[in-house]
């Protein structure tokens, strides 16, 4: 039988969301679709004036500035932070190369960011997290599940990112809920900054060959990854933990 104790098993009425990388692609687009389901949403992003500027434009919408490899800025931003029900760690960085044209420094820089960052704001959040069984979503990528080629330290970062969230399924499986959403190539800057560093030249062509790389022909859109990101939040998914999700038109079912 169909409970009917959830007036909207898919809504997220008075929750309380933060959402990093909030000013940008996917989690701008996440910020405005659970603010659209009834969240309060705190948008903390680099760049203080592009998360204070993207809020704006979403109903209920804050931002804060906080670099998330920054232990200080971390620990800062969770002062003003008495009670959270959803963190979302969506900021990270691309790298392009295989592992003989990797520098040490831009590998590193590459785990402090998708890493460190997904650590150090999630170990910040959990005591509140765990007051109110609270969710993380982690936004890992297919580069954590499949090999992509020239994408060494990528793939490496985005494995550790999917490892991440099933630790923490583990060690808090009653406390707090932890997913992981692996997306496919998605249509956001953090595409346009590839094309234009990697292939200014042939920036028609190389994005042709990103929709072709998915069997449906197409690159992602950010809000369809926001609205996995909204299904896993809301109660109708109150038995998912420890789960990673692709969604990527089809690019890791063969
Ligand atoms: P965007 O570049 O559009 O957004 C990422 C945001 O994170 C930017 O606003 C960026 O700021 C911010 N950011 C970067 N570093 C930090 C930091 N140290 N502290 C706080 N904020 C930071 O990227 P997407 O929306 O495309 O990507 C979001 C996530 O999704 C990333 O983790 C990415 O790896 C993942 N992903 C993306 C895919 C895609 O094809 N787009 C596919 C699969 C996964 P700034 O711009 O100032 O650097």
């Amino acid at each position: 039988m169909i409970s009917l104790e959830m007036s909207n098993p898919f809504g997220l009425d008075g929750k309380l969301a933060l959402i990093t990388g909030g000013a940008s692609g996917i989690g701008e687009a996440t910020a405005r679709v659970f603010s659209e389901a009834g969240a309060r949403v705190l948008i903390v992003d680099l760049d203080a004036e592009r998360a204070r500027a993207a809020a704006e434009t979403i109903p209920g919408g804050e931002a804060r500035g906080c670099d998330v490899t920054d232990e200080e800025q971390v620990r800062k931003l969770f002062e003003s932070i008495p009670a959270l029900d959803i963190l979302v760690n969506c900021a990270g960085i691309g790298m392009v190369g295989g592992i003989e044209e990797t520098e040490l420094r831009e590998f590193q820089r590459l785990f402090r960011v998708n890493v460190d960052g997904t650590f150090l704001m999630t170990r910040a959040a959990i005591p509140l997290l765990r007051r109110v069984r609270g969710s993380v979503v982690n936004i890992g990528s297919v580069a954590g599940l499949v090999g992509i080629k020239r994408r060494f330290g990528y793939c490496a970062t985005k494995g550790a990112v999917i490892a991440m969230t099933r630790q923490l399924a583990v060690e808090y499986p009653t406390q707090i809920r932890a997913n992981c959403i692996a997306p496919g190539t998605v249509d956001t800057p953090f595409v346009d900054g590839y094309l234009e560093k990697y292939h200014r030249e042939e920036k028609d062509k190389v994005r042709q060959e990103l929709n072709e790389r998915q069997p449906l022909g197409r690159l992602g859109k950010p809000e369809e990854i926001a609205r996995l990101a909204l299904y896993i939040c809301s109660p109708a998914a109150d038995f998912m933990s420890g789960s990673v999700i692709t969604i990527d038109g089809g690019w890791t079912a063969g």
